[in-house]
């Protein structure tokens, strides 16, 4: 078996570094949140695999090249020659602003089935990654992802879940409908503190705050609360009560989509290397860092020998 068992939608992420206009400039990458978790593992020497969907076509021959080429594992990836490989084009508006536009709805990882997800489970895991970015995919990625969760709960591994909540896929009710029946399954529960109050809605007598809802996530059954909070940095929450908080670290930002996958990325890696909560919340800010002080959303992360890289002067160069 791997380290970590992950699995959604990838797609073929197209970045216009201007307007969208004939001629327009574009790099070419790859994106999906599972998969920017599966290659920060992989980056820091952890066995990783992803086991989505994508078409028969150049986009999904693409994303799996890419992940192989990253140390990814993708021998339980399926490809479905019926639906295409989804796609995204990000388009830099305005100086600030980046628009994104999705063609995701019927494509290959929307049509992921409990099936396909079999062999991957059969061949085991210490950690399940699971985002509710795949529950949000269709009924059958909910399915397979409600499925994964019991076979990995039942086989003693840790099922981490990042609420990833994408208000473009589905509303608020939906999620928290979702999402709040796998707490039982679920060991490590990170997420956004903007997106607790999801949560919290679907739980009886809607817990208001960041105290009340962290309480009746523990009591559903998690271990571990992560709670992230952008530049500021992110708390641990314990089932036995303790709490640790870590501020972000400080870089010039250059890029910050990504730095949440990063994060968990980090934060796995710490569970699997056995570091103290402190020690994983550590690990997970610096990859949380690096994926915002880089362009893209996994190019700029770290491998082993690099995690300290972010501790030299800012300016410097290493010779
Ligand atoms: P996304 O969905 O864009 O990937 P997110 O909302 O899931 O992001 P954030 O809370 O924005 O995640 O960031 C995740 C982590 O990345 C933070 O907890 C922190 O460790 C790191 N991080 C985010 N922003 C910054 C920043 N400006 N400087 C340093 N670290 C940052």
């Amino acid at each position: 078996g791997v380290d970590v068992l992950t699995f959604g939608e990838t797609m073929l992420a197209v970045q216009v570094p201007e307007p969208l206009t004939i001629g327009a400039g574009a790099r070419t990458t790859i994106a999906g949140a599972e998969s920017n978790v599966a290659i920060g593992l992989a980056r820091l020497g952890h066995r990783a695999a992803w086991a989505g969907a994508v078409g028969d076509d150049e986009p999904g021959r693409l994303v799996l090249r890419t992940l192989r080429g990253e140390g990814v594992d993708t021998s339980h990836a399926g490809v479905r020659p019926e639906a295409p490989t989804g796609g995204l084009l990000r388009e830099r508006r305005v100086a600030d602003l980046v628009r994104v536009h999705y063609w995701r709805s019927h494509s290959a990882a929307s049509l992921l089935t409990p099936e396909d997800l079999a062999p991957a489970l059969a061949a085991g895991a210490r950690v399940l990654h699971l985002t509710g970015i795949t529950c949000a995919l269709g009924p059958g990625p909910l399915e397979a992802v409600r499925r994964a969760a019991v076979h990995a709960h039942t086989h003693g591994w840790t099922v981490a879940l990042d609420v990833n909540h994408r208000r473009r896929l589905w509303g608020d009710g939906d999620a928290g409908r979702a999402l709040v029946p796998l707490l039982e399954h679920v060991t490590l529960l990170i997420a956004s503190d903007d997106e607790l109050p999801v949560l919290a809605g679907a739980f009886p007598g809607r817990p208001q705050g960041e105290e009340a809802t962290v309480r009746a996530l523990l009591a559903a059954g998690v271990r571990e609360v992560v709670v992230k909070r952008g530049g500021e940095g992110a708390v641990l929450h314990g089932g036995d009560g303790s709490r640790h908080t870590l501020p972000a670290l400080q870089v010039p930002v250059r890029d910050t989509v990504g730095a949440g996958d990063a994060f968990c990325a980090g934060y796995l890696s710490g569970l699997l290397d056995g570091l103290s909560p402190a020690g994983r919340l550590e690990r997970a800010n610096t990859l949380g860092a690096f994926a915002v002080a880089s362009d893209g959303d996994w190019e700029g992360l770290p491998r082993r020998d690099e995690l300290a890289l972010l501790a030299a002067a800012p300016g410097s160069t290493i010779r």
